[in-house]
């Protein structure tokens, strides 16, 4: 039988301080091959902490951290040559070029000149890079650096890759085409542990989704579960022709099922957002309350449980800071 991609059993973290930091507080994961999993947090929720003990960077204070079968505490180089790494913040050579980030890695890892050449020629290509071989790291786009980083992280081949928060600050743009990346590395058989706090990178790319918060695992699924276990909310956005009427908002958050009624001022027109724990019969008692103030609508919207709704209602709080 071969042995799960991760495997992490009662894994703790903490600093030494007065009281101690607890960065992780006993976590439980496993990692199926070929999968695409999140952890999904806040900031200071524990996740770098987590992935820095999968690829050994983070000595664990407590529990097992294994690899493909591997105690990473007892045989890190085994481990590292079996998974590649994004970090968060962008660690490419700023005295190299393109090329040559590939090229050292490749060495770095044991490949021959020749093969090394070859393979950072393949990366470059696969990674729609080859144009800018020559460019600086400090020249390119965001997206480009972090095409970059993930084709040096997979460069000699490892079954596992581990990116922490791969899409921060990226424009929309770019986000959406390095999760085609992450999914067409998944077809190739990776296997593949992110983290992120955009729930939307969560909920679109990642097949299973485990809730962080305070070091611990909340839960574990596929998003589809949470929301559907944990997510019974509803938000119901009304785009007015004006402002809103005297009243209406009141109106509104004496209807059954609501929570809370925020409004937009933008310019002469106001945007209304009811979020609800229900939503059967809500949609029309709300545009009846609309039509009896008088207001006109111009565009409504209905939006059902998230996974941001998923974590506010187990935590309490939301995953903006
Ligand atoms: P996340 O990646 O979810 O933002 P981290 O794993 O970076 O969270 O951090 C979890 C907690 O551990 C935070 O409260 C952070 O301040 C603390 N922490 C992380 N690294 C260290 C460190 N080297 N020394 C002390 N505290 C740390």
């Amino acid at each position: 039988m071969s042995a799960l991609p991760v495997r992490l059993r009662g894994v703790a973290k903490s600093y030494p301080g007065n009281p101690p930091i607890v960065a992780v507080a006993g976590v439980d994961l496993e990692v199926e091959p070929r999968s695409i999993i999140g952890l999904l947090g806040p900031n200071g929720a524990g996740k770098s902490t987590t992935i820095g003990m999968i690829t050994t960077r983070v000595r664990p204070t407590g529990g097992v951290v294994e690899v493909f079968g591997v105690d990473v505490v007892r045989h890190p180089a085994r481990v590292k040559s079996t998974l590649g790494v994004v970090p968060q913040a962008n660690t490419l050579d700023r005295s190299l070029d393109l090329f040559e980030n590939l090229y050292y890695h490749c060495r770095y890892f044991g490949m021959d000149a020749r093969s090394s050449r070859r393979r950072a020629d393949e990366l470059l290509e696969r990674f729609l890079l080859t144009d800018r071989r020559h460019a600086m790291p400090q020249a390119i786009s965001g997206g480009m650096a972090q095409r970059l980083q993930i084709a040096r992280a997979v460069a000699h081949g490892p079954s596992l890759l581990l990116l922490d928060e791969p899409t921060a600050g990226l424009d929309p743009q770019s986000r959406i085409a390095l999760w085609d990346l992450v999914r067409e590395l998944r077809e190739d058989g990776m296997t593949v542990l992110l983290s992120t706090h955009y729930m939307e990178e969560a909920d679109e790319l990642c097949e299973r989704v485990a809730i962080i918060d305070h070091g611990r695992i909340l839960v574990d699924d596929t998003p589809a579960a949470l929301k559907e276990r944990y997510g019974t909310g509803v938000r119901i956005d009304l785009r007015l022709s004006a402002s809103a009427p005297e009243g209406l908002v009141r109106t509104l958050e004496a209807l059954g099922g609501v929570v809370a009624v925020d409004v937009d001022h933008d310019g002469l027109a106001d945007t209304l957002r009811v979020k609800a724990d229900r939503s059967d019969g809500l949609v029309a008692d709300v545009v009846a309350a609309v039509v009896a103030s008088g207001s006109s609508l111009r565009d409504l919207s209905v939006t059902a449980a998230t996974l941001e709704a998923v974590f506010i209602g187990l935590t309490g709080r939301d995953l903006r800071e």
